[in-house]
């Protein structure tokens, strides 16, 4: 997937100073060792030296016989040095957090995957910066605030609560990129945004790529891209994301972009089998009369819509 080129130069960046510090820390543990050794610092010299005498004498045809049996002499005694001081050679080499590039950054003269998971990890961390709400878990999400007592509708609010919590633990525990989209529906307070975000946690432990925030953030963010106030490519991160979280659709602001945008999203993201969460207070009616009968039909025909019910829990903390 294309990043922006700041995102690719900070990526980059992030290898270099990863190369670097191996490499330093390879020279402080060199040091610390020809301080404890320093025999061990003039045979590394005279190896070095035999090496330049060795090519020398190869390129112009002379026997490099003595320099080799006085190298391996000189190569015995310093891995004897090693072992007396309980050091294996390859302590001796950097440690490079990537095997596949030594932390340069290229494998061939392209990128490697090191790179492009920086990369990801910098979009994701720029995007999910500015979400409205720290991650959730499971465990903090309390159902004793839902009520027993039937709604006039005949809808037990503890119970459709259960199930939609059940239905979260679920759907986080068994994600994968072929799980369904979903809709948490309902009216301000009610935990769509607890559970979602706590899913969103789940998987992101899960190693998958997840971006999450508001409707109104994301449109803002889009919207400023899209007219050159702001640089990046947001929507193309939202689209191609493993898990894309769509907090409180219908809070941002409604424009003709807005709606082509969400449209966009929805339809992309499941022509490709991509899942997403959103949550709303809308009802279907008022997302097919805000988004359009299209937006509405793909998001009844594919995704689990769940409904979310009871009394607003900031209220009942607030004034139980
Ligand atoms: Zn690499």
């Amino acid at each position: 997937m294309g990043y922006g080129s700041d995102i690719y130069r900070q990526a980059f960046e992030a290898v270099k100073q990863r190369r670097l510090k191996a490499e330093a820390v390879q020279r402080e543990t060199y040091s610390k060792l020809c301080r404890l050794r320093p025999r061990i610092s003039e045979i590394d010299h005279q190896l070095s030296s035999l090496g330049v005498q060795a090519a020398k004498a190869a390129a112009v045809g002379e026997s490099v016989f003595d320099i080799k049996k006085e190298y391996d002499k000189l190569s015995a005694e310093k891995g004897r040095a090693l072992s007396e001081l309980g050091i294996s050679p390859d302590r001796l080499e950097p440690h490079y957090e990537c095997k596949e590039c030594n932390d340069t950054g290229y494998v061939n003269g392209s990128p490697c995957s090191c790179v492009e998971r920086l990369a990801r990890d910098i979009a994701y961390g720029r995007l999910n910066s500015t979400a409205p709400a720290k991650l959730s878990d499971f465990s903090s999400f309390n159902l004793e605030y839902y009520s027993d007592r039937p709604l006039e509708n005949g809808d037990v609010p503890s119970k459709i609560m259960t199930d939609n919590f059940m239905f979260a633990m679920e759907y986080a525990s068994k994600f994968s990129l072929s799980s369904k989209s979903v809709l948490f529906m309902g009216p301000t307070g009610l935990g769509k945004t607890h559970l979602s975000l706590a899913i969103a946690k789940s998987v992101i432990d899960k190693n998958y790529g997840v971006i999450y925030g508001s409707a109104q953030d994301f449109m803002r963010k889009i919207e400023n891209e899209h007219f050159g106030r702001e640089s990046g490519d947001a929507l193309g991160t939202l689209l191609e994301c493993d898990l894309l979280i769509f907090d409180d659709l219908g809070t941002e602001f409604n424009t003709a972009f807005s709606v082509s945008v969400l449209y966009n999203i929805v339809n992309t993201r499941l022509l490709y089998s991509r899942p997403t969460i959103m949550s709303t207070n809308l009802t279907l009616k008022e997302i097919e009369d805000r988004y359009g009968e299209r937006v509405l039909s793909r998001i009844i025909g594919s995704y689990f819509i769940k409904k979310f019910c009871g009394e607003d829990i900031r209220k009942i903390k607030a004034f139980g």
